[in-house]
């Protein structure tokens, strides 16, 4: 074959690629709904001034349980008692562990499936209260924002749906299937006491719910790269949490006479070789639904990429993992987070140890880990250990193509007509896992708006909800419960 034929077939194959993609970029179609339903409920102030209400109660969940304030727990009971005398006089209300609320509204069809909506009472504390703009616990309305701790998290989310039940009830509405209301106390705590109960007394009442409704992901306003409009995540999985304990021990001594190596030497070079060689990255069931979600919607040059997933696959991955969020979205991470050795200035210690936290991607083992721990450092003097009561595996992933989460789609849409609608993989936890052992079809999602301003006060300071986003969150269980 001669230079010129040669050239020819170069110059073929070439356009042939080009073609491909481009002919990939177009083909794809959105995946995107229509907004439906435009009947919103007619709100007044009332509303606003509830949900200050509900923010003064300090219903703070610590690490140690036994330190709650119980009277602020009881008193936000009696808060919603009085503020929604309908919902608790149509609804059956149970009490678990004391604090915890499971409220059922029998569905007119005993056929149907029935669903769960979750949603937490407890907050983090709010321990910087001289840097918020307005004490965290006053529920401040200026008029714009409604201020507080548990304004994003999750009191706007509890507050809205009681608004909700209490609308539909003055509307005559019946939910066609039962609806379970689940409000835990202790989210931010693990929820063994609050959803984890709750989840378990529904199982034993032989509860398959059609889907779970809890909070997660959220609707995101220049948060997701090229997207100028929101985007509206759903959050399909949520990865697992281990600590594992790295230790390693060597000969201590006097520091005036150190040997080279030591167990602190060795515990740094190890942490070293383990940041040099993370986990494989690769895309998880959640990730790729997201891709296949989010890429029609993109713009031209990075649609191309995506939609050629085929040939773009190492340069998509490479993207993701230059950014800490994006890299936990594709691979297992493991963070070192507390270091212990020395006992005092003069003494080399003869043990030093590293507790790694780890986030397992869908699909990983534990034993997987400690695997690639294990052929990482391949050196037998280091231990490893598992710390198995705290051990959460990835939760199964949840599937995108059910009634559920076509109706929260719906909902969505219709109250975000402009939001992209993704299913996505959660990095956090939530109460949602414990009821895994009730359904298969669990979706993350709350209908606030987070922005790269507002990110930081979820847990953080000057937590607050505009007067707007929470007439829109109550719109959506509105809109949302009357497809149920
Ligand atoms: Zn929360």
């Amino acid at each position: 074959m001669n230079a010129k034929s040669m050239g020819s077939i170069f110059l073929f194959l070439m356009a042939s690629i080009i073609g491909l993609i481009l002919y990939n970029a177009v083909r794809i179609t959105s995946r995107q709904l229509e907004p439906q339903d435009s009947n919103f409920p007619e709100l007044n102030n009332d509303i606003f001034k509830r949900l200050s209400q509900s923010i003064n109660y300090k219903t703070v969940s610590n690490e140690n349980f036994s330190v709650i304030d119980s009277s602020e727990f009881l008193a936000f009971h009696q808060f919603l008692i009085q503020s929604f005398p309908n919902v608790f006089n149509k609804l059956e209300v149970e009490v678990y562990n004391t604090f915890g609320l499971l409220l059922y509204w029998k569905g007119s069809d005993s056929k149907l499936p029935p669903i769960v909506i979750t949603a937490h009472m407890d907050v983090v504390p709010a321990e910087d209260s001289k840097k918020w703009a307005h004490n965290p616990f006053s529920g401040h309305d200026d008029g714009t924002f409604i201020w507080g701790r548990g304004s994003l998290d999750d009191k706007g989310s509890l507050m809205a749906i009681f608004e909700t039940i209490n609308l539909l009830i003055t509307d005559n509405f019946r939910p066609a299937a039962d609806i379970y209301f689940a409000f835990g106390h202790d989210e931010e705590i693990t929820g063994k006491y609050g959803a984890s109960a709750i989840a378990n007394a529904l199982k034993k009442k032989n509860i398959k719910a059609d889907f779970v409704l809890d909070e997660g992901m959220v609707v995101t306003q220049g948060l997701v790269p090229f997207m100028k409009n929101p985007v509206a995540l759903i959050g399909t999985s949520e990865k697992g949490f281990m600590n594992v304990r790295l230790s390693v021990e060597a000969d201590g001594g006097h520091a005036s006479t150190p040997a080279n190596e030591n167990a602190v030497s060795l515990l740094a070079a190890a942490v070293d070789k383990l940041n040099r060689n993370p986990l494989p990255k690769r895309f998880c069931k959640p990730v790729e639904d997201f891709i296949i979600y989010l890429s029609p919607e993109l713009p031209f040059f990075p649609k191309l990429i995506f939609a050629n997933k085929w040939l773009f696959k190492p340069i998509i991955l490479s993207v993701y993992e230059k950014s800490a969020s994006g890299n936990a979205l594709v691979r297992t991470t493991a963070a070192p987070t507390l270091l212990m050795a020395g006992v005092k200035d003069n003494v080399i210690p003869d043990k030093a140890s590293v507790l790694y936290n780890i986030r397992l991607l869908p699909g990983d083992e534990p034993d997987d880990i400690i695997q690639h721990i294990k052929k990482t450092l391949n050196d037998d003097r280091f231990r490893i250990e598992v710390d198995h009561e705290h051990l959460q595996h990835p939760s199964p992933v949840s599937e995108i193509n059910t009634p559920g989460f076509i109706k929260i789609h719906q909902s969505i849409k219709n109250v975000f007509p402009d939001a992209t609608v993704c299913p996505t993989l959660m990095l956090g936890a939530s109460d949602s896992r414990h009821y895994s052992i009730i359904s298969e079809n669990i979706y993350r999602f709350a209908p606030y708006i987070v922005t790269d301003e507002s990110i930081d006060s979820i847990h953080g300071v000057n937590e607050r909800i505009s007067r707007k986003n929470y007439e829109q969150m109550i719109s959506f269980y509105y809109t949302l419960i009357r497809q149920c």
